[in-house]
């Protein structure tokens, strides 16, 4: 038989045998599965009181009514609901079937399997119960039944649960419900496998980089990761399966701390304290009850802590993005938080409507809240690359403005020190001058004339160049003191300096050589060239205006003293012949030039 052939076969087999409130579920071979949502009738037992005798006897026999009836049924109920359905098996095939509730919080379930003479056998399981009393290893409660020959017959269900109450109720035979138990088992084992490679790396930050945001962040993942277990029904499978007390407190004490662990982790992650302090205290606030009910979950009966909590956690949603609402517009953290949370909190918003009877069962609905986990990560994953890559370019920005300070710091030590450097040389030179000069008239001094006509004398000798001295000796210049007074006759020194210094060659040198008396040292000039300067600068004296002297003039008197370049001669000695050759000026008359004799050469 082909694969067509064979599901158009089971769907024949599922007939209705009668009207749609008592339909019958009629499975042969070829049957696979079948949702009973259509098949089953309900009965409220809202005190709980009632039996099996009472619900299959004629007096309620007619209570029951199809469950598509029913409002309200889902969520979070007081009392007892019955359940009948009516199951029959071809002639000829009689397998067993699985009888699965997939939703796995409910306390106490009863089964009552008609008897073949007569009567029912009762079975109970549920969380109320040690995971070991079920008939299969498996984290929603599951019935075997044994296959019947002849008419369908009525199966109850009798159903009581502090948690929310769903009625995902489903038929299967045995091949199709290992396989469906085996698919389910990998995708939630992937589901554990990430979340639990995110709690190592949560963790392995913290313990590295010491962040307290890690820990907060490690703490409410691993609450709600645990949460998540705890839902599955694998937390009483396979953490606590002999602990019923703690699996009707689970969800409450789990759900409660991983509230408390959001609102701290979220107050942390989007820096509450120093961005948005207004909002410190609702973020406590939020904390603070997450703590409380985790505390009133292991107090008080599941009951009354179970609704409030998922109250709460749909009210989370708001709540908590509050923080970064009041900050998107300025910090790329707080949107990527509120994408993150914003789509995390829209699937726990739909897991609690789900678990509050708002939602219909749907795989969508019942793992919400598995998926918010999912999609949380993801995003902050992104979220955390993003902020590495910001943290990135902020470094790079701060290394460069870093560079660029550093190197206009440089420019601006290097501008200080060449400043300071030039006013050292400058300082430097001043005193130098100071050193050499004379502080009147601004020639070279005694000292520094003599020593650079030493130095000229070394040349000449050295190239055998001719070079002259002449010294200058002002006439009765006692007499323009003693007439006109001491400033007078500093005005007539200085004045005779300038014509001196502008009247010679730029190679030339003058210094003041005492008192009233100069000396001029003249490199590489001939006894003509001397004699020639000597005649233009005593006129020029001659002609010089003293307003001091009140139109009168100074004259002086120049004594010539030449060396050729060779022969006994000494730098003294020049000085010596060119003093004499002055006082004979002065004895001539004054206002004269008068020539030293020329030394003895060898040729
Ligand atoms: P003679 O023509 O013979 O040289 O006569 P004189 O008056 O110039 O005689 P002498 O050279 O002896 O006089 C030098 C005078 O120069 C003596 C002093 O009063 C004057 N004198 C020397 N140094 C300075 C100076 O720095 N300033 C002024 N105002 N006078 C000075
Ligand atoms: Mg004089
Ligand atoms: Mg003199």
């Amino acid at each position: 038989m082909d694969r067509a052939a064979a599901i158009i076969a089971s769907l024949a087999l599922l007939c209705l045998v009668v009207g749609p409130a008592r339909a019958s579920v009629i499975v042969g071979p070829g049957f696979g599965q079948a949702d009973l949502a259509g098949h089953l009738q309900v009965l409220r037992d809202p005190d709980g009181r009632l039996d099996i005798r009472a619900v299959s006897g004629p007096g309620l026999e007619d209570r029951f009514v199809p469950l598509s009836a029913v409002r309200g049924l889902a969520g979070f109920q007081r009392g007892a609901v019955w359940l009948r359905f009516s199951l029959g098996w071809r002639a000829g095939d009689q397998q067993p079937m699985w009888l699965e509730l997939g939703f796995p919080h409910l306390d106490r379930v009863e089964l009552y399997a008609p008897r073949d003479g007569g009567g029912f056998d009762a079975r109970r399981a549920g969380n109320g119960l040690p995971f070991s009393k079920r008939e299969i290893d498996h984290r929603h409660v599951a019935f075997r039944l044994a296959g019947h020959p002849g008419e369908p017959r009525a199966y109850y269900l009798r159903l009581e649960t502090d948690a929310s109450l769903q009625l995902p109720l489903r038929l299967w035979s045995e091949p199709a419900f290992a396989a469906v138990r085996e698919s389910s088992q990998l995708l939630l084992g992937l589901y554990y496998g990430a979340m639990a490679m995110l709690l190592l790396a949560v963790l392995l930050a913290w313990v590295i980089l010491r962040a307290g945001l890690f820990l907060r962040y490690f703490v409410y993942m691993a609450c709600y990761v645990l949460l998540q277990v705890a839902l599955t029904g694998h937390g009483y499978q396979y953490l606590w399966p002999g602990w019923a007390w703690w699996e009707g407190r689970a969800y409450g004490v789990l759900g409660g701390l991983a509230l408390a662990g959001a609102f701290r982790f979220a107050s942390g992650f989007l820096d509450i304290d120093t961005r948005v302090p207004r909002l410190r205290p609702v973020y406590l606030v939020g904390a603070g009850l997450g703590l409380v009910t985790a505390l009133a979950a292991l107090t008080l009966p599941p009951a009354w802590v179970n609704p409030g909590l998922t109250w709460l956690a749909l009210l989370a949603g708001p709540w908590l993005l509050s923080g970064a609402l009041a900050q998107a517009s300025v910090q790329p953290l707080a949107r990527w938080f509120l994408l993150a949370w914003g789509l995390c909190l829209s699937f726990v918003a739909v897991g609690a409507l789900y678990y509050l009877g708002a939602l219909p069962h749907t795989p969508l609905t019942a793992h919400a809240l598995q998926i918010s986990s999912l999609v949380e990560v993801a995003v902050l994953t992104l979220a955390l690359v993003d902020r590495l890559r910001a943290l990135r370019e902020e470094k790079e920005r701060a290394t460069e403005d870093a560079q660029r300070h550093l190197a206009s710091l440089n420019e601006q030590l290097e501008q200080v020190v060449a400043e300071r450097t030039q006013t050292l040389m400058d300082s430097n030179q001043r005193l130098l001058e100071l050193v050499n000069q004379d502080s009147l008239t601004g020639l070279l001094n005694h000292r520094t004339v003599m020593e650079t006509m030493q130095r000229a004398f070394s040349a000449a000798t050295r190239y055998g160049q001719a070079m002259g001295v002449i010294m200058i000796d002002l006439d009765h210049f006692k007499r323009v003191n003693d007439q006109y007074g001491h400033l007078a006759g500093d005005q007539v020194l200085t004045g005779v300096a300038r014509v001196l210094k502008s009247g010679v060659r730029a190679s030339d040198l003058c210094g003041r050589f005492g008192g009233e008396e100069f000396l001029l040292v003249l490199p590489q000039a001939s006894e003509q060239a001397a004699h020639e300067l000597a005649e233009r600068l005593r006129e020029a004296i001659a002609r010089l205006e003293i307003p001091a002297l009140k139109g009168e003039r100074v004259t002086a008197s120049f004594g010539v003293a030449i060396y050729p370049g060779r022969g006994d001669d000494s730098p003294l000695d020049m000085v010596r012949r060119a003093d004499g050759a002055l006082y004979r000026a002065k004895q001539g008359g004054r206002n004269r030039t008068v020539l030293a004799p020329p030394v003895a050469t060898d040729g």
